[in-house]
This record gives C-alpha cells, structure tokens and sequence, in this order.
C-alpha cells in the first residue's frame, strides 16, 4: 500500500516541560497518546508520513542536566539529550570506547547527528539503527524514569522487537550507562551502507578484552540483521579464552553468518545479507584487535 506523504503532521498540543518530573506528569497524563520528542529525526519524518499521529508531544529538550556525557567510576554516563554528533566530537569517548565513536560517525548525516540523540535511537529501535547494535556489544544499562521512580535495564532486554521496547507510556528514557572496559581492550563498529549517510545494509560491532595474548572477553552484536540486535553468543565462544588465530576467526565468522536473521528487502538478499555479516564480522574483529593491540584504525572505509 502507498504511504500518503503530506508535509504537515496531523495537529498535536506541545508541551516543552523543564524537568523530569513535569515530562512524567504529562506522559501520565495523556498515556498512550503522548510521544516524547527529542531530536526528532525518527519521530517527525513518521509524523509527516502519518505513521505515528500522537494527540500531544512532549518535548524534552529544555530538560536541564541530561545532556550530561562523563564518567563515573568505571562507567560512562550519557544523558538522554546527548546527540550522535557530542560522541564523535568526545575525546573521553573516543579514548575509553572507540566503537562508539565508529557507531556515531556513521549514523546518517552531519544533520542528523547534530539533533538526534543516543537514547532516542535506543528508544525508536529500528533494527537497521547503529546505537542499538553497537550498544548491544557493550553490554549497555538502560535508565528509565517512570512516576513509580526509576530502574535500570540491560539494553539486550530493554529492545523486544522491531521498533517495540518494554518502556510503558508513563516512562522516558533518561540515560545509557556503559561499563569501561579494563585495559588493553579494544573495539570497533563497522557498517555497510549503499550510500553515505544511509542505514545499515548489515553491521557488525565487536569489543574484546585482552590478556596477554588471549582474548579474555569477546562481545559481538549484529545489526540490521533480524529485527532486534543480535548477540552472536556461539561465535563469541569460539574466540574467547584463547588466542586469536585464523581457524577460530574462521569459524567465528561461519557462526556469525548462523547467527544472523535478515529478511530480503531493497537493500539486498537473504544470502547476500548473511554473506556481509560474515565479511563486517572479520574486519570488526581485526580493527578491535588492533586497537586492543594499541594500534590506530579506522574503520569507516574499511
Ligand atoms: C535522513 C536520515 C538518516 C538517518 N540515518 C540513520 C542511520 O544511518 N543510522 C541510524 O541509526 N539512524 C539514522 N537515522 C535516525 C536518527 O539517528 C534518529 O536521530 C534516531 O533514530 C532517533 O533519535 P531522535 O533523538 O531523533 O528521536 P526522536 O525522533 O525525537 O524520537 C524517536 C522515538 O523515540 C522516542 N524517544 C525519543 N527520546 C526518548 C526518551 N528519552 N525516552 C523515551 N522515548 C524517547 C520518541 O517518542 C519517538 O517514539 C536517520 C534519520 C534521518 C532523518
């Protein structure tokens, strides 16, 4: 069925609360009717398109404090106004999680990433986005407040289907919380786009933690491969605990293709889909190794 494409969205109250509280009072308020708006590049295209038509919006971005990006202790906070473009500019980002900044560098657009944040990606949950892969390998805590109070949740929980998370209407997401990997550690995010600034044909993040010459600790997360993010669990078992040779990346990288789900689409095939998750997979894991390694690599044109 065609989509109609109007220029304006269907009319909405807005409302531009300046904390929290008032955000949650209004979600409660209006319930399923109510969206809350952040950068609003997934939200407002959906809007004009008449996919999403909600009767009240909640506009988040005048909230003081969660534009906050630092760390505590051995974790890095990110507040829920952080844009795409604050991770590719932070140097505390880049040194302490580098598949952070591969992730931010390679969503959409310099416009985009000006006004689009982390958490609303994690929010929207499209299973082509790059935060929700590349999060996923870092094992990442979502934070949630809700007028019962506030919780937290593993990311790997928090996303349940394609464009579906366990928020309830009443609740926002206020935060991403990631554990900083000891050192040496190293990891990367690689993505295969059919033209820049485009969303992932498939994607493949990998963080690995080094001891000595073994890989203590591997995470590998798929993206826009199935209609969440993957965790490709057997392929990370293959290569933990041991050193990092040809066979066992070779294996890895069959098991990666296993692992992943994709549907056809106008980005490509099945097979062809399975066939990049393997490819993305190998160069993820070398560009993570050299970089756990202490080695420079990028990975945008990898
Ligand atoms: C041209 C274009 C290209 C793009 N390319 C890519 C790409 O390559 N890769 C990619 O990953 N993304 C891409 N995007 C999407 C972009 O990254 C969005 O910024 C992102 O998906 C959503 O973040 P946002 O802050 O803009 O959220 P919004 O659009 O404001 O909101 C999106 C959804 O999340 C909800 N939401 C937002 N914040 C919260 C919160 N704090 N708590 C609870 N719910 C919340 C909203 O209610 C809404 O349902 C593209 C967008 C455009 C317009």
């Amino acid at each position: 069925m065609a989509v109609e494409y109007r220029v304006y969205p269907a009319a909405f109250e807005y409302f531009a609360p300046r904390t929290v509280d008032e955000a949650l009072e209004l979600l409660g308020r209006y319930g399923d009717e109510a969206k809350i708006l952040a950068g609003g590049q997934s939200l407002l295209p959906m809007m004009k398109l008449r996919i999403a038509g909600p009767r009240c919006l909640v506009d988040v971005n005048r909230i003081a404090g969660l534009d906050l990006l630092r760390r505590e202790g051995d974790r890095l906070e990110i507040g829920a106004l952080c844009r795409h473009a604050d991770m590719v500019e932070s140097p505390l980002v880049r040194d302490l999680l580098p598949i952070m900044t591969d992730a931010a560098r390679q969503t959409a657009d310099v416009q985009v990433r000006h006004r689009g944040t982390v958490a609303g990606s994690l929010a929207h949950a499209d299973p082509a986005g790059d935060w929700p892969a590349a999060l996923m390998a870092l094992d990442a805590v979502v934070r949630i407040a809700g007028l019962g109070g506030r919780r937290t949740m593993p990311l790997h929980e928090f996303i349940v289907d394609a464009y579906s998370t366990r928020l309830d209407a009443a609740e926002m997401v206020v935060g991403v919380s990631i554990g900083i990997p000891a050192k040496p550690s190293g990891g990367a995010y690689v993505k295969f786009e059919k033209r820049a600034g485009d969303f992932a044909v498939a994607s493949v993040g990998v963080q690995i933690d080094l001891e000595g010459d073994r890989c203590r600790s591997v995470a590998v997360s798929l993206g826009a491969l199935g209609p969440t993010p993957i965790r490709a669990r057997a392929a990370e078992d293959v290569v933990r605990e041991a050193a990092p040779s040809a066979d066992r990346v070779d294996r890895a990288a069959e098991l990666v293709r296993e692992a992943a789900q994709p549907f056809a689409d106008t980005r490509g095939s099945v097979e062809y889909k399975r066939h990049l998750a393997g490819v993305l997979f190998r160069r993820a894991f070398a560009a993570a190794l050299d970089r756990a390694r202490g080695r420079q690599v990028e990975t945008i044109h990898l």
